[in-house]
């Protein structure tokens, strides 16, 4: 268990403002961007009062012990609108690309990293885990790998989504989606299908490999219209 704890009113205090700055400059660069999505003006700050939910879901994270900062709610044009965002600080293991997340997307993915991740790589890959590597949280964008879909948001564009490529062990070895999904190795095969069904259990929907091509080299997760395992 992780023992840190951050009174919220610390954790608030904590660069809100700075953080909102550098990590929202290069949101929307990545993967393709939507042509429907454009945003014709800057990004506004919202000034609405937290609901209750969301100021639950902080408490929530203060007390398992995880460092984050809250960030201001803001409108980016385009249907790209981020409510109850969080930049995680530590979550007791280093995760790469992640920039904002809604704040129950946030607790989701911190429980599954602390008690589905961490666990299978110990127990059934035999090292601990060092460092979980993914593609990313906020994009605005629209839906990818389904021409049908080509117009509708995606999860990511609410900061509603992460998409996770890899995981890193202590003994050296990086376990990643696109190399080890159909791994040589029986034990590898099962720590990702573990880790998976776990996701399953966890976020609303779940793509992996098995959807589409689109996600051969990650796992997708998001908070919107589930359960949706795949
Ligand atoms: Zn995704």
């Amino acid at each position: 268990m992780v023992s840190r704890r951050v009174p919220l009113s610390l954790a608030a205090l904590a660069l809100p403002l700075l953080l909102s700055a550098c990590l929202f400059g290069s949101g929307g660069s990545e993967k393709r961007p939507a042509q429907s999505r454009q945003p014709s003006r800057g990004p506004i700050t919202l000034r609405e009062p937290t609901p209750r939910d969301t100021q639950q879901c902080f408490t929530d994270l203060s007390r398992s012990g995880i460092r984050y900062s809250p960030l201001p709610d803001r409108d980016f044009g385009g249907g790209c609108v981020v409510r109850g965002a969080v930049q995680l600080l530590d979550i007791g293991v280093p995760v790469s690309g992640i920039k904002s997340m809604r704040c129950p997307l946030a607790r989701a993915f911190t429980g599954w990293v602390q008690f589905a991740v961490a666990p299978a790589a110990r127990q059934m890959l035999g090292s601990d885990l060092v460092r979980v590597e993914t593609f990313g949280t906020y994009s605005c964008r629209a839906v990818v790998g389904r021409p049908e879909s080509a117009t509708k948001l995606s999860e990511h564009g609410l900061a509603n989504a992460v998409d996770v490529s890899g995981f890193v062990l202590k003994d050296g070895r990086r376990v990643t989606i696109l190399r080890d999904w159909q791994s040589s190795d029986p034990a590898v095969r099962r720590f990702l299908e573990a880790v998976h069904g776990s996701a399953c259990k966890r976020f609303a929907t779940v793509l992996s490999p098995r959807y589409n091509a689109a996600h051969r080299d990650h796992f997708h997760f998001d908070m919107g219209r589930g359960p949706f395992c795949a």
